[in-house]
């Protein structure tokens, strides 16, 4: 485990200004678009809030734009359009030392020629901290992420995962409100890899800073976050809590990306809703009829969900005393039974 020290960040004991704040969105995206190439939007069309304290996670394929909103974000890159929004101030054309967030990414970037402990007061010697007072910073840092008696030593002299941690310890010595990650423990091998993501869930937990995360692995995402945005194709697709990602997948390509589903064609022929079961008869394009738990129910031509739309039928038919019902899909397209390709069981955990 990792050992936050008793009181760390001001996110933690949020001043009285923070405090007032504290519904707002600490940093909003609002209509962000990049394109490198002046053709191509990389990032289509962003608005995205991002929330004091939370771990939020953007996943999503490689190539679909989390790194690049990622680097606006710490102003890296500069959006084509939009702005981008921290508390209430325009920060787009801020520069990133201007903005005082933490940063941890795949391959480490620690200094070679600087030792352990240099390395973590790096961002305290820029901002001109005094000596004494780095020390201490230096040595609480390093004891949050376990390397302790490890300051003399240089990077090469550790391994991996320890240089990794060096990175984490870095990216918080300075007590920022933002910590922002990208990859960072890409380059670990899946036991550590698994073992960090437990750690760094704890400290996010305790500490109270506000952390966003990129990763195209789904396993890490729903392990370690409060709220998962997933990408495809420069848009996010849904964002949402790691449960409801499971539970309702926005679109196909969510459904598809998030866990394991299989989706099959056919014809919802009743839902059975009441107070402890969640089922729904289909009939498959063979005629065989089997029964799902936890359907979602899609357009065919849309792709929207219309599972709200037949529970409300559902419940409506039971006041008025109907037997049967009809999915809202068939309802709603007039046509013989026809809903989308339609996954019949919920993505089992992992
Ligand atoms: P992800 O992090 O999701 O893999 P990126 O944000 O790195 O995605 O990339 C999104 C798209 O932008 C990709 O098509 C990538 O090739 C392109 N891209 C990223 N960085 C640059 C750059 N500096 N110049 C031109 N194209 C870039
Ligand atoms: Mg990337």
């Amino acid at each position: 485990m990792l050992h936050p020290p008793t009181s760390f960040p001001a996110a933690a004991s949020p001043s009285a200004g923070q405090e007032a704040a504290a519904g707002e969105p600490l940093v909003r995206f609002r209509g962000v678009q990049k394109t490198y190439d002046g053709v191509h939007l990389v990032v289509q069309h962003l608005d995205l809030d991002i929330r004091r304290g939370e771990f939020l996670t953007l996943l999503g394929p490689s190539g679909s734009g989390k790194t690049t909103t990622l680097m606006m974000l710490a102003g890296f890159e500069s959006p084509t359009a939009g702005d981008i929004v921290l508390e209430g101030r325009p920060i787009t054309r801020t520069p990133p030392h201007k903005r005082h967030f933490g940063m941890v990414f795949q391959n480490y970037a620690l200094f070679p020629h600087l030792s352990v402990g240099r390395n973590v007061a790096y961002p305290l010697t820029v901002r001109k901290v005094a000596k004494a007072e780095q020390e201490q910073r230096v040595a609480r840092a390093l004891g949050m992420v376990r390397l302790d008696g490890m300051a003399e030593r240089l990077p090469s002299q550790l391994s991996g995962g320890q240089q990794q941690r060096v990175a984490l310890a870095r990216a918080l010595v300075f007590e920022p409100q933002l910590v922002l990650m990208d990859e960072p423990l890409g380059a670990l091998d899946k036991q550590l890899r698994e073992h960090m993501q437990i750690e760094l869930k704890d400290l996010h937990r305790q500490l109270g800073v506000t952390f966003v995360y990129v990763t195209h692995d789904q396993g890490e995402a729903l392990t370690m976050s409060d709220r998962v945005a997933v990408f495809n194709d420069g848009a996010i697709q849904q964002i949402d809590v790691v449960d409801r990602m499971y539970e309702a997948p926005a679109n196909r390509f969510v459904a598809g990306f998030i866990g394991d589903s299989t989706a099959l064609k056919g014809t919802v022929r009743a839902t059975h809703v009441d107070d402890s079961s969640d089922r729904c008869g289909i009939v498959l394009t063979d005629g065989r009829v089997i029964s799902g738990v936890n359907v979602n129910i899609r357009d065919r031509e849309t792709d929207k969900p219309v599972v709200k739309k037949a529970k409300k039928d559902q419940k409506q038919d039971k006041r008025s005393g109907a037997g049967g019902t009809q999915s809202s899909a068939d309802t709603k397209t007039g046509a013989a039974p026809a809903p989308a390709p339609t996954p019949v069981e919920a993505p089992k955990k992992q």
